[in-house]
């Protein structure tokens, strides 16, 4: 790669830093860019920094969110009493286009932290900040709190993490049917599938499953 200009070497490295995105893929998306429209290009860099510079955690369900409070906490129609705990907004955004869900979210979002690679104590650090603001608001009053963790490995920690941690607490617990598929991903089920999955669910405690 040394031959060249430094600009385009730092693009590849950059893209080469994306999740997927091997040495050769990287070299070949840095040309397309190159040689393709300016317009697209620099579209495409200001999204990159808008994305960066723009948006923020929600102060309640830590979703990403242009405001402060996201557009469904800020909804008055949804549901407050009622937490679908996700591990990430991929899966937020697969429950919404489901739409049947007029509760609200938690969103775990244990950033960095790598697949199926993960060590309970590692992912316990990483989710710790997530899983207090969680108890807090459980116990400012809330109904149910339904755990919809990916069926893989680190969906199965993250379960047993919140349940530990939840378990103490006076409400009712629930997590999705099992019959999900093992290691498939709440992002690629279909709206049939995960409203069944979310119907069906599962008390861990209390009386939280219909
Ligand atoms: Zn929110």
């Amino acid at each position: 790669m040394g031959v060249f200009p430094d600009p385009l070497l730092q693009l590849i490295r950059g893209l080469g830093e994306l999740p997927g995105v091997g040495e050769q893929t990287a070299e070949r998306l840095a040309f397309h860019i190159l040689q393709g429209g300016k317009d697209e290009a620099l579209a495409l860099a200001r999204a990159i920094q808008e994305v960066k510079e723009k948006l923020k955690a929600c102060r309640i369900c830590n979703a990403v969110s242009l405001e402060s409070t996201c557009a469904i906490c800020a909804d008055t129609t949804r549901d407050r009493g009622l937490i679908l705990v996700v591990e990430s907004e991929r899966e937020l955004a697969a429950f919404e286009r489901m739409g049947r869900w007029q509760g609200t979210y938690h969103v775990l979002g244990a950033r960095g932290v790598a697949g199926n690679r993960i060590h309970l104590e590692e992912l316990r650090a990483s989710l710790a900040g997530e899983v207090k603001a969680l108890l807090e608001r459980c116990r400012a009053g809330v109904r149910e709190v339904i755990l919809a963790t990916n069926p893989d490995k680190r969906g199965d920690l993250t379960l047993s993490l919140l349940e530990e941690a939840l378990g103490r607490e006076k409400l009712p617990l629930s997590r999705l049917a099992r019959g999900l598929p093992q290691g498939a991903h709440i992002e690629w089920l279909g709206a049939p599938v995960l409203e069944e999955a979310l119907e069906q669910r599962r008390a861990l405690r209390g009386e939280g499953a219909s």
